[in-house]
């Protein structure tokens, strides 16, 4: 069985600090913030990838529009970052689709490392 923290939340199993829910996404704070404002947009239904959206298209955009939305709500007028890591080679930790939200300091060159 996959070993998914963000399902565990869902369900509750694992508690986390929501910001934002609606029946498609939600929006929880990292539990190791890299940023003042770090934040992840999750699906509730599980999809691994943005692969796994490809007959959801409208709905993977959501996601942006999310994002978007609480950055204003945040405060984050001077702008932000979205990451999303895929696959072992781009850093993927979580095996469940997530947007991080950064914000709240002018961030580092955007260096590849
Ligand atoms: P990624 O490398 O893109 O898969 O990032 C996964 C992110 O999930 C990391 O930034 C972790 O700090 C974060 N994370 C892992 N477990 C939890 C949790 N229980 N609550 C909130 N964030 C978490």
């Amino acid at each position: 069985m996959i070993d998914d923290v963000f399902c565990k939340i869902i369900v509750g199993e694992i508690k986390a600090d929501f910001v934002y829910r609606d029946d498609d996404f939600f929006v929880i704070k990292d539990i190791n913030p890299q940023a003042p404002v770090h934040l992840l947009i999750i699906p509730t239904e599980h999809r691994l990838n943005i692969h796994d959206f490809k007959d959801k298209e409208a709905l993977l955009g959501r996601a942006l529009l999310i994002a978007d939305k609480i950055a204003h709500e945040m405060k984050l007028e001077n702008g932000y970052r979205l990451i999303l890591n895929e696959g072992e080679d781009g850093g993927k930790l979580v095996p469940h689709l997530h947007i991080h939200l950064l914000g709240g300091k002018k961030l580092g060159p955007k260096i590849v490392k």
